[in-house]
């Protein structure tokens, strides 16, 4: 049996929960390609991410032989039957939040020639704790602790299949940070859409910091790191909690968007760039150090040439560490999709080339400032006399890497004097201990 993961980190710990749960039913999940079962988990965010997902089943249909093909997660809930038309040939197409029944959808599908097609409004029902079958680095996890948004960004397609924001029991989420730890996890990095909205579904308050609190005192993590933040919910609390205990790293993913108020308020979203700013003043009081990642849309409907130059003012004066951008992209279901005024492809395109200029270079004096400074670093790699791995700065798969000189083993933290700061990566020696 093999599984393909598309997409992003939370497909990923659908794919542990999934193989978790299909071992613990006693299949073999081993990857071979000609396996007897093929799940594809798909991803449905974006009409580029449906085109890989898409392929990818035709893929796996073409190669099935006497096996079965069963198709996961976003894109089967997003398009339902019409996934089955446009990728027909799978077993079974089921929609997201059904990890903890895979070994009832896979042992049922010897028992029929339809087609399965399971895409409910998403319930999520989350797996036992100790059947997530873990891939990747033991040393870093993903720990989701919610599911869906409540959120209605205009241009957003992630509620109209992931659901509205579903939070994991507390004592659920402690008991699978235990399970991680206990499998070697030094790194949680905590994920949902809106790691701010944790808890109010189940406990009508928000209870991040009391979830930080909790975390903290579980032994064997060292670093506990949160994406994403929704920027009216970074409250005096959470900060408080952030810059207080000692495993909660100084890192803040907090995807603005844009921020000039006449395109905030068409994406439907909160606040305008000078609180955004005054929001930064008070995380860089709390946590001088602080590691700060946004990431901005371009091109989004009715967006003026002045309403970008508010976007390229603000990102001159915010001095992030690191900024992402996308060109909008039109997204069938979405408010945004009907909007008027929307921009040409060119100017989308001109427009994220300025935006990255700019921060490029911002990207590289904050770099440059940590040039004979040291900090720790969790070690990913090592070859060759060098070392590859992560500060508190960066996050797997998103942010930059530190290379160093020296010796040590993967998942070691190690201290690195910096020597050299570039765009998006640091270089320098190990401080021997
Ligand atoms: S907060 Fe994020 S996931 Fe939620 S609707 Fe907005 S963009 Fe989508």
């Amino acid at each position: 049996m093999r599984i393909v993961t598309l997409g992003c980190a939370k497909n990923d710990v659908d794919s542990e929960e999934i193989a978790g749960v299909l071992k613990g039913a006693g299949y073999m999940v081993d990857g071979q390609q000609h396996a007897d079962v093929t799940v594809i988990n798909t991803c449905g965010f974006l009409e580029s991410a449906k085109h890989e997902s898409i392929e990818a089943i035709k893929r796996a249909v073409a190669e099935k032989g006497s096996g079965k093909v069963v198709v996961a997660g976003c894109l089967a809930q997003r398009l339902g039957e019409e996934l089955v038309r446009l990728a027909p040939g799978a077993d079974a197409y089921v929609g997201v939040g059904q990890m903890g029944r895979f070994n009832e959808i896979v042992g049922g599908l010897k028992s029929t020639q339809q087609p399965l097609l399971d895409v409910k409004p998403p319930h999520h029902r989350w797996a036992e704790v100790p059947s997530r079958a873990r891939t990747g680095r033991p040393w870093s996890a993903y720990l989701k602790v919610s599911e869906g948004c409540d959120h209605r960004c205009t241009f957003c397609t992630i509620p109209s299949f992931r659901g509205s924001h579903q939070s994991k029991p507390l004592e659920r989420v402690i008991e699978e940070a235990k399970f991680l730890a206990s499998t070697g996890a030094k790194e949680l990095n905590l994920i949902a859409q809106d790691v701010t909205q944790y808890g109010y579904d189940l406990y009508k308050e928000f209870t991040l910091p009391k979830l930080l609190k909790s975390l903290n005192e579980c032994d064997g993590v060292e670093w506990i790191r949160l994406l994403y933040f929704y920027p009216n919910r970074l409250t005096d609390e959470v900060i408080e909690a952030m810059a207080t205990l000692d495993k909660v790293l100084p890192y803040v993913d907090i995807p603005l968007q844009h921020v000039h108020p006449d395109t905030l308020r068409r994406m439907k979203r909160p606040w305008d760039g000078e609180r955004y700013l005054k929001l930064f003043e008070k995380l860089r009081q709390a946590m001088p150090e602080a590691a700060i990642r946004t990431t901005f849309i371009v091109g989004f409907p009715g967006e003026t040439e002045q309403e970008f130059q508010a976007l390229l003012d603000f990102v001159r004066e915010a001095r992030l560490d690191r900024v992402g951008a996308f060109t909008f992209s039109r997204e069938a279901g979405t408010p945004a999709h009907d909007m008027a005024a929307q921009v040409p492809f060119l100017t989308k395109r001109e427009r994220y080339d300025r935006l990255m200029r700019m921060q490029a270079g911002i990207s590289l004096a904050k770099n440059k400032a940590w040039e004979g400074r040291s900090l720790t670093v969790l070690v990913d790699e090592c070859k060759d006399g060098w070392i590859s791995g992560r500060s508190f700065r960066d996050a797997p798969e998103i942010d930059g890497w530190v290379y160093a000189s020296g010796e040590a083993t993967p998942g070691a933290f190690v201290e690195v004097c910096v020597t050299d700061g570039r765009e998006h990566d640091l270089y320098g020696e190990i401080v021997p201990a």
